[in-house]
Protein backbone atom coordinates (compact mmCIF):
# COMPACT_ATOMS: atom_id res chain seq x y z
CA UNK A 1 0.00 0.00 0.00
CA UNK A 2 1.09 3.11 -0.82
CA UNK A 3 0.55 6.03 0.99
CA UNK A 4 1.28 10.03 0.96
CA UNK A 5 4.67 12.01 1.62
CA UNK A 6 2.93 14.14 5.00
CA UNK A 7 2.14 10.50 6.15
CA UNK A 8 5.85 8.34 5.55
CA UNK A 9 7.19 11.47 7.16
CA UNK A 10 4.36 11.92 9.99
CA UNK A 11 5.68 7.83 10.43
CA UNK A 12 9.56 8.78 10.10
CA UNK A 13 9.06 11.57 12.44
CA UNK A 14 7.69 9.29 15.11
CA UNK A 15 10.65 7.40 14.88
CA UNK A 16 13.20 10.33 15.18
CA UNK A 17 13.90 11.17 12.01
CA UNK A 18 14.28 14.62 10.87
CA UNK A 19 11.71 15.92 8.78
CA UNK A 20 10.72 19.89 8.41
CA UNK A 21 7.51 20.81 10.06
CA UNK A 22 4.22 20.99 8.17
CA UNK A 23 0.49 20.09 7.63
CA UNK A 24 -2.09 18.37 5.57
CA UNK A 25 -4.39 21.30 3.43
CA UNK A 26 -7.36 20.00 1.42
CA UNK A 27 -8.31 23.68 0.77
CA UNK A 28 -6.40 26.89 -0.28
CA UNK A 29 -7.99 28.66 2.93
CA UNK A 30 -6.34 25.45 4.97
CA UNK A 31 -2.62 26.01 2.90
CA UNK A 32 -3.25 29.59 4.37
CA UNK A 33 -3.91 29.02 7.73
CA UNK A 34 -1.18 26.23 7.89
CA UNK A 35 1.50 28.67 6.45
CA UNK A 36 1.08 31.13 8.75
CA UNK A 37 1.26 28.73 11.76
CA UNK A 38 4.41 27.74 10.39
CA UNK A 39 6.10 31.24 8.77
CA UNK A 40 7.16 31.93 5.92
CA UNK A 41 8.55 30.81 3.29
CA UNK A 42 6.69 27.73 3.24
CA UNK A 43 7.09 25.07 0.24
CA UNK A 44 3.67 23.79 -1.07
CA UNK A 45 4.07 20.46 -2.22
CA UNK A 46 0.99 18.27 -4.40
CA UNK A 47 0.38 15.16 -2.64
CA UNK A 48 -0.38 12.41 -5.16
CA UNK A 49 1.06 8.78 -5.01
CA UNK A 50 3.75 9.25 -7.60
CA UNK A 51 7.14 11.11 -7.35
CA UNK A 52 8.42 13.47 -9.90
CA UNK A 53 6.58 16.16 -8.75
CA UNK A 54 9.02 19.13 -8.71
CA UNK A 55 9.61 18.62 -12.23
CA UNK A 56 5.72 17.96 -13.23
CA UNK A 57 4.95 21.66 -11.38
CA UNK A 58 3.84 20.70 -8.35
CA UNK A 59 6.37 21.83 -5.79
CA UNK A 60 6.31 25.46 -5.40
CA UNK A 61 8.06 27.94 -2.74
CA UNK A 62 5.75 30.56 -1.07
CA UNK A 63 6.91 33.91 0.52
CA UNK A 64 3.79 35.31 1.34
CA UNK A 65 -0.22 34.76 2.32
CA UNK A 66 -1.54 35.86 -1.01
CA UNK A 67 1.26 33.85 -3.11
CA UNK A 68 0.97 30.68 -0.97
CA UNK A 69 -3.12 31.37 -1.69
CA UNK A 70 -2.46 31.47 -5.76
CA UNK A 71 -0.34 28.25 -5.63
CA UNK A 72 -2.37 26.33 -3.57
CA UNK A 73 -5.27 27.25 -5.65
CA UNK A 74 -3.51 26.44 -9.24
CA UNK A 75 -2.15 23.16 -7.71
CA UNK A 76 -5.30 21.61 -5.96
CA UNK A 77 -7.49 20.46 -8.39
CA UNK A 78 -4.65 20.28 -11.37
CA UNK A 79 -4.08 17.34 -13.03
CA UNK A 80 -0.23 16.75 -12.18
CA UNK A 81 1.75 14.46 -14.69
CA UNK A 82 4.95 13.25 -13.57
CA UNK A 83 7.36 10.37 -15.41
CA UNK A 84 5.70 8.34 -12.59
CA UNK A 85 1.84 8.59 -13.24
CA UNK A 86 2.07 7.80 -17.30
CA UNK A 87 0.05 10.40 -19.23
CA UNK A 88 -3.14 10.52 -17.50
CA UNK A 89 -1.66 12.15 -14.52
CA UNK A 90 -3.50 12.70 -11.35
CA UNK A 91 -5.82 14.71 -9.85
CA UNK A 92 -4.03 16.57 -6.56
CA UNK A 93 -6.66 16.65 -3.90
CA UNK A 94 -4.23 17.41 -1.01
CA UNK A 95 -1.35 19.61 -0.29
CA UNK A 96 1.77 19.60 2.26
CA UNK A 97 2.46 22.72 3.00
CA UNK A 98 5.99 22.95 4.94
CA UNK A 99 8.69 25.02 6.61
CA UNK A 100 10.86 26.22 3.50
CA UNK A 101 14.06 25.09 3.89
CA UNK A 102 17.14 27.11 2.34
CA UNK A 103 18.79 25.37 -0.09
CA UNK A 104 21.32 27.80 -0.96
CA UNK A 105 24.90 25.62 0.07
CA UNK A 106 23.38 22.44 0.78
CA UNK A 107 23.69 19.06 -0.73
CA UNK A 108 20.97 17.01 -2.12
CA UNK A 109 21.60 12.99 -1.26
CA UNK A 110 19.74 10.04 -1.83
CA UNK A 111 18.82 7.14 0.79
CA UNK A 112 16.59 4.33 0.71
CA UNK A 113 15.33 0.94 2.59
CA UNK A 114 13.56 -1.80 0.78
CA UNK A 115 13.59 -5.21 1.14
CA UNK A 116 16.12 -7.18 -1.45
CA UNK A 117 13.93 -10.48 -2.10
CA UNK A 118 17.11 -12.17 -3.95
CA UNK A 119 18.73 -11.71 -0.70
CA UNK A 120 16.08 -11.55 1.76
CA UNK A 121 17.63 -9.13 3.34
CA UNK A 122 16.49 -5.28 3.78
CA UNK A 123 18.88 -3.45 1.87
CA UNK A 124 20.09 0.45 2.39
CA UNK A 125 21.05 2.45 -0.29
CA UNK A 126 22.61 5.52 -0.50
CA UNK A 127 24.05 8.32 -2.81
CA UNK A 128 25.84 11.69 -2.82
CA UNK A 129 24.11 12.14 -6.05
CA UNK A 130 20.35 12.66 -4.97
CA UNK A 131 17.81 14.89 -6.16
CA UNK A 132 15.59 14.54 -8.80
CA UNK A 133 16.89 11.97 -11.13
CA UNK A 134 18.20 8.71 -8.98
CA UNK A 135 16.66 6.37 -11.97
CA UNK A 136 19.63 8.25 -14.12
CA UNK A 137 22.41 7.88 -11.77
CA UNK A 138 21.67 4.32 -11.42
CA UNK A 139 21.52 3.91 -15.14
CA UNK A 140 24.55 5.93 -16.21
CA UNK A 141 26.63 5.56 -12.87
CA UNK A 142 25.87 2.45 -10.54
CA UNK A 143 28.82 2.71 -8.93
CA UNK A 144 27.61 6.06 -7.14
CA UNK A 145 24.65 4.02 -5.13
CA UNK A 146 26.47 2.43 -2.14
CA UNK A 147 24.69 -0.81 -0.46
CA UNK A 148 24.51 -1.92 2.88
CA UNK A 149 22.93 -5.13 3.29
CA UNK A 150 21.44 -6.07 7.03
CA UNK A 151 20.64 -9.08 8.52
CA UNK A 152 17.19 -9.39 9.57
CA UNK A 153 17.95 -11.44 13.11
CA UNK A 154 21.11 -9.14 13.89
CA UNK A 155 19.67 -5.46 12.44
CA UNK A 156 20.82 -2.76 11.42
CA UNK A 157 24.51 -2.25 13.66
CA UNK A 158 26.33 1.49 13.86
CA UNK A 159 29.16 0.56 11.94
CA UNK A 160 27.33 0.26 8.87
CA UNK A 161 25.48 3.66 9.62
CA UNK A 162 28.63 4.80 9.85
CA UNK A 163 30.51 2.74 6.54
CA UNK A 164 27.61 4.83 4.47
CA UNK A 165 28.45 8.23 6.18
CA UNK A 166 31.69 8.50 5.25
CA UNK A 167 30.66 6.65 1.60
CA UNK A 168 28.79 9.48 1.45
CA UNK A 169 31.48 12.07 2.11
CA UNK A 170 29.75 13.25 4.85
CA UNK A 171 31.54 15.83 6.87
CA UNK A 172 32.60 14.61 9.98
CA UNK A 173 30.86 16.90 12.29
CA UNK A 174 27.85 15.05 10.63
CA UNK A 175 28.87 11.93 10.64
CA UNK A 176 27.74 11.90 14.63
CA UNK A 177 24.35 13.12 13.36
CA UNK A 178 23.79 10.30 10.38
CA UNK A 179 24.41 7.66 12.52
CA UNK A 180 21.28 8.21 14.29
CA UNK A 181 19.42 9.56 11.26
CA UNK A 182 20.08 5.96 9.23
CA UNK A 183 19.27 4.14 12.16
CA UNK A 184 15.98 5.73 12.73
CA UNK A 185 15.20 5.56 9.53
CA UNK A 186 15.56 1.83 9.48
CA UNK A 187 13.50 1.69 12.94
CA UNK A 188 10.80 3.48 10.78
CA UNK A 189 11.03 0.81 8.03
CA UNK A 190 11.15 -2.06 10.38
CA UNK A 191 8.69 -0.97 12.37
CA UNK A 192 5.58 0.19 10.11
CA UNK A 193 6.68 -3.47 8.08
CA UNK A 194 7.35 -1.21 5.08
CA UNK A 195 8.15 -2.68 1.59
CA UNK A 196 10.37 0.90 0.94
CA UNK A 197 11.46 3.98 2.26
CA UNK A 198 12.66 6.42 0.50
CA UNK A 199 14.14 9.76 1.04
CA UNK A 200 15.24 11.74 -2.23
CA UNK A 201 16.43 13.83 -1.23
CA UNK A 202 18.08 13.74 2.12
CA UNK A 203 19.65 17.19 2.55
CA UNK A 204 22.51 18.34 4.09
CA UNK A 205 22.21 21.79 4.99
CA UNK A 206 25.03 24.46 4.86
CA UNK A 207 24.66 24.26 8.56
CA UNK A 208 25.68 20.57 8.51
CA UNK A 209 22.01 19.54 9.55
CA UNK A 210 20.85 16.46 7.76
CA UNK A 211 17.13 16.55 7.13
CA UNK A 212 14.85 14.20 5.30
CA UNK A 213 13.07 16.83 2.92
CA UNK A 214 11.62 14.35 1.07
CA UNK A 215 10.08 10.79 2.17
CA UNK A 216 8.06 7.95 0.28
CA UNK A 217 6.80 5.21 2.10
CA UNK A 218 5.32 1.53 0.82
CA UNK A 219 3.95 -0.31 3.22
CA UNK A 220 3.85 -4.28 3.06
CA UNK A 221 -0.13 -4.98 2.28
CA UNK A 222 0.87 -8.51 3.90
CA UNK A 223 1.42 -7.18 7.25
CA UNK A 224 -1.37 -4.32 7.05
CA UNK A 225 -3.16 -6.86 9.40
CA UNK A 226 -0.53 -5.76 12.68
CA UNK A 227 -1.39 -1.71 11.78
CA UNK A 228 -4.81 -1.17 12.07
CA UNK A 229 -3.34 2.15 12.41
CA UNK A 230 -1.73 2.49 9.17
CA UNK A 231 -4.37 0.72 7.26
CA UNK A 232 -6.40 4.73 7.90
CA UNK A 233 -4.13 6.15 6.09
CA UNK A 234 -5.11 4.04 2.87
CA UNK A 235 -6.67 6.68 -0.05
CA UNK A 236 -8.80 5.08 -1.90
CA UNK A 237 -8.40 8.36 -4.50
CA UNK A 238 -5.17 7.29 -5.20
CA UNK A 239 -5.77 3.57 -6.67
CA UNK A 240 -7.43 2.56 -9.69
CA UNK A 241 -11.11 2.50 -9.32
CA UNK A 242 -11.84 -1.44 -10.51
CA UNK A 243 -9.22 -2.79 -8.21
CA UNK A 244 -10.53 -1.22 -5.44
CA UNK A 245 -14.26 -2.55 -6.38
CA UNK A 246 -12.71 -5.87 -6.43
CA UNK A 247 -11.21 -5.83 -3.36
CA UNK A 248 -14.58 -5.17 -1.71
CA UNK A 249 -15.64 -8.49 -2.87
CA UNK A 250 -12.83 -10.11 -1.95
CA UNK A 251 -11.85 -10.31 -5.64
CA UNK A 252 -8.25 -9.83 -7.00
CA UNK A 253 -8.48 -7.80 -10.32
CA UNK A 254 -4.92 -6.68 -11.84
CA UNK A 255 -5.47 -4.32 -14.89
CA UNK A 256 -2.98 -4.83 -17.56
CA UNK A 257 -1.60 -2.37 -20.37
CA UNK A 258 -1.94 -2.61 -23.92
CA UNK A 259 -4.62 -6.35 -24.26
CA UNK A 260 -7.61 -6.79 -24.98
CA UNK A 261 -8.73 -10.19 -23.60
CA UNK A 262 -10.45 -9.70 -20.27
CA UNK A 263 -9.56 -13.03 -18.24
CA UNK A 264 -11.61 -14.54 -15.66
CA UNK A 265 -9.78 -17.37 -13.36
CA UNK A 266 -9.12 -19.20 -10.08
CA UNK A 267 -6.05 -18.89 -8.46
CA UNK A 268 -2.36 -16.95 -9.12
CA UNK A 269 -0.90 -19.86 -11.09
CA UNK A 270 -3.83 -20.33 -13.34
CA UNK A 271 -3.87 -16.84 -14.04
CA UNK A 272 -0.38 -16.83 -15.04
CA UNK A 273 -0.56 -19.41 -17.05
CA UNK A 274 -3.97 -18.34 -18.92
CA UNK A 275 -2.07 -14.89 -19.72
CA UNK A 276 0.83 -17.21 -21.03
CA UNK A 277 -1.27 -19.25 -23.25
CA UNK A 278 -2.98 -15.95 -24.85
CA UNK A 279 0.28 -14.78 -25.34
CA UNK A 280 1.51 -18.15 -26.93
CA UNK A 281 -1.76 -17.47 -29.66
CA UNK A 282 -1.08 -14.21 -30.70
CA UNK A 283 -3.09 -12.12 -28.51
CA UNK A 284 -2.74 -10.17 -25.26
CA UNK A 285 -4.19 -9.80 -21.80
CA UNK A 286 -6.50 -6.46 -20.88
CA UNK A 287 -6.59 -7.77 -17.31
CA UNK A 288 -7.40 -10.34 -15.43
CA UNK A 289 -9.51 -11.50 -12.50
CA UNK A 290 -8.75 -14.11 -9.84
CA UNK A 291 -12.24 -15.32 -7.95
CA UNK A 292 -10.81 -17.40 -6.13
CA UNK A 293 -11.43 -20.97 -4.75
CA UNK A 294 -14.67 -20.41 -3.53
CA UNK A 295 -16.64 -17.93 -4.93
CA UNK A 296 -20.54 -17.84 -4.93
CA UNK A 297 -22.53 -17.22 -8.31
CA UNK A 298 -22.99 -13.71 -6.70
CA UNK A 299 -19.66 -12.78 -6.97
CA UNK A 300 -19.00 -14.38 -10.33
CA UNK A 301 -21.55 -12.13 -11.25
CA UNK A 302 -19.85 -9.15 -9.75
CA UNK A 303 -16.62 -10.36 -11.32
CA UNK A 304 -18.09 -10.11 -14.84
CA UNK A 305 -19.42 -6.55 -14.14
CA UNK A 306 -16.09 -5.76 -13.16
CA UNK A 307 -13.88 -7.30 -15.69
CA UNK A 308 -16.67 -5.81 -17.84
CA UNK A 309 -16.16 -2.25 -16.90
CA UNK A 310 -13.20 -2.18 -18.96
CA UNK A 311 -12.96 -0.42 -21.94
CA UNK A 312 -10.82 -2.24 -23.21
CA UNK A 313 -11.68 -5.82 -23.18
CA UNK A 314 -13.26 -7.03 -26.98
CA UNK A 315 -13.92 -10.30 -25.45
CA UNK A 316 -13.65 -12.56 -22.20
CA UNK A 317 -11.85 -15.81 -21.76
CA UNK A 318 -13.40 -18.39 -18.95
CA UNK A 319 -10.81 -20.24 -17.55
CA UNK A 320 -11.93 -21.98 -14.42
CA UNK A 321 -10.72 -25.00 -12.15
CA UNK A 322 -13.43 -26.66 -11.09
CA UNK A 323 -12.36 -27.67 -7.45
CA UNK A 324 -14.21 -26.13 -4.13
CA UNK A 325 -16.00 -23.65 -6.76
CA UNK A 326 -18.17 -26.20 -8.74
CA UNK A 327 -18.31 -25.63 -12.33
CA UNK A 328 -22.43 -25.83 -12.06
CA UNK A 329 -22.21 -22.57 -9.48
CA UNK A 330 -19.84 -21.09 -12.26
CA UNK A 331 -22.03 -21.58 -15.15
CA UNK A 332 -25.00 -20.13 -12.59
CA UNK A 333 -23.08 -16.87 -12.00
CA UNK A 334 -22.32 -16.50 -15.70
CA UNK A 335 -25.55 -16.94 -17.11
CA UNK A 336 -26.98 -14.28 -14.62
CA UNK A 337 -24.24 -12.05 -15.51
CA UNK A 338 -24.24 -12.32 -19.50
CA UNK A 339 -28.43 -11.95 -18.85
CA UNK A 340 -28.64 -9.15 -16.07
CA UNK A 341 -25.59 -7.13 -17.93
CA UNK A 342 -26.47 -7.81 -21.54
CA UNK A 343 -22.92 -8.45 -22.34
CA UNK A 344 -22.02 -8.00 -26.10
CA UNK A 345 -18.29 -8.88 -26.13
CA UNK A 346 -17.75 -12.45 -27.39
CA UNK A 347 -17.33 -14.87 -24.06
CA UNK A 348 -15.14 -18.15 -24.40
CA UNK A 349 -15.53 -20.50 -21.78
CA UNK A 350 -13.18 -23.27 -20.19
CA UNK A 351 -14.02 -25.14 -17.22
CA UNK A 352 -12.67 -28.31 -16.36
CA UNK A 353 -13.09 -30.15 -13.02
CA UNK A 354 -16.27 -30.61 -10.51
CA UNK A 355 -19.82 -30.86 -11.92
CA UNK A 356 -18.14 -29.63 -15.56
CA UNK A 357 -20.61 -31.91 -17.21
CA UNK A 358 -23.35 -30.12 -15.50
CA UNK A 359 -22.35 -27.02 -15.96
CA UNK A 360 -21.47 -27.45 -19.76
CA UNK A 361 -25.41 -28.65 -20.07
CA UNK A 362 -26.35 -25.24 -18.30
CA UNK A 363 -24.14 -23.48 -20.63
CA UNK A 364 -25.81 -25.06 -23.40
CA UNK A 365 -29.13 -24.61 -22.20
CA UNK A 366 -28.99 -20.97 -21.47
CA UNK A 367 -29.98 -19.98 -24.77
CA UNK A 368 -26.85 -17.58 -24.92
CA UNK A 369 -24.34 -17.10 -27.11
CA UNK A 370 -21.19 -19.00 -25.40
CA UNK A 371 -18.16 -20.48 -27.06
CA UNK A 372 -16.94 -23.20 -25.55
CA UNK A 373 -13.34 -25.43 -25.15
CA UNK A 374 -12.46 -28.47 -24.31
CA UNK A 375 -8.52 -27.28 -23.71
CA UNK A 376 -6.36 -24.53 -23.03
CA UNK A 377 -5.25 -23.88 -26.25
CA UNK A 378 -8.28 -24.18 -28.18
CA UNK A 379 -10.00 -21.56 -25.31
CA UNK A 380 -6.67 -19.12 -25.79
CA UNK A 381 -6.89 -19.63 -29.98
CA UNK A 382 -10.43 -18.84 -29.72
CA UNK A 383 -11.01 -15.96 -27.72
CA UNK A 384 -7.47 -14.38 -29.74
CA UNK A 385 -9.56 -14.86 -32.82
CA UNK A 386 -12.68 -12.70 -31.80
CA UNK A 387 -10.49 -10.40 -29.77
CA UNK A 388 -9.37 -9.61 -33.34
CA UNK A 389 -5.70 -11.08 -33.12
CA UNK A 390 -3.24 -9.18 -31.28
CA UNK A 391 -3.07 -5.53 -30.93
P1 LIG B 1 9.45 14.88 -6.04
O1 LIG B 1 9.88 15.69 -7.21
O2 LIG B 1 8.07 14.32 -6.21
O3 LIG B 1 10.43 13.82 -5.66
O4 LIG B 1 9.31 15.91 -4.79
P2 LIG B 1 10.41 16.41 -3.73
O5 LIG B 1 9.78 16.46 -2.41
O6 LIG B 1 11.66 15.62 -3.82
O7 LIG B 1 10.67 17.91 -4.18
C1 LIG B 1 11.32 18.21 -5.41
C2 LIG B 1 12.35 19.28 -5.24
O8 LIG B 1 11.79 20.45 -4.68
C3 LIG B 1 13.48 18.92 -4.28
O9 LIG B 1 14.47 18.14 -4.89
C4 LIG B 1 13.98 20.29 -3.88
O10 LIG B 1 14.94 20.74 -4.81
C5 LIG B 1 12.74 21.15 -3.96
N1 LIG B 1 12.28 21.42 -2.58
C6 LIG B 1 11.59 20.60 -1.75
N2 LIG B 1 11.44 21.15 -0.54
C7 LIG B 1 12.06 22.36 -0.58
C8 LIG B 1 12.26 23.42 0.36
O11 LIG B 1 11.88 23.37 1.53
N3 LIG B 1 12.93 24.52 -0.08
C9 LIG B 1 13.39 24.63 -1.35
N4 LIG B 1 14.03 25.74 -1.69
N5 LIG B 1 13.24 23.66 -2.25
C10 LIG B 1 12.59 22.54 -1.88
MN1 LIG C 1 11.75 13.49 -4.16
Amino acid sequence: MKIHEYQGKAILAQHGVPVPKGKVAYTPDEAVEAAKGLGFPVVVKAQIHAGGRGKGGGVKLAKRADECAAIARAILGMRLRTHQTGPEGRIVRRLLIEQGVDLAGSKEMYLAILVDRGCRKPVFMASAQGGMEIEEVAARDPQAILREWIDPVVGFRPYQARKLAFGLGLPPATVSKAVPFFSSLFQAFEASDASLVEVNPLLLTKAGELVALDAKVNLDDNALFRHPELLELRDFDEEEPLEVEASQYSLNYIKLEGGSVGCMVNGAGLAMATMDIIKLAGGSPANFLDVGGGASADQIKNAFRILLADRDVRAVLINIFGGILRCDVLAEGVIAAVRDLEVKVPVVVRMKGNNEEKGQQMLRESGLDFATADDRTEAAEKVVAVAGGAR
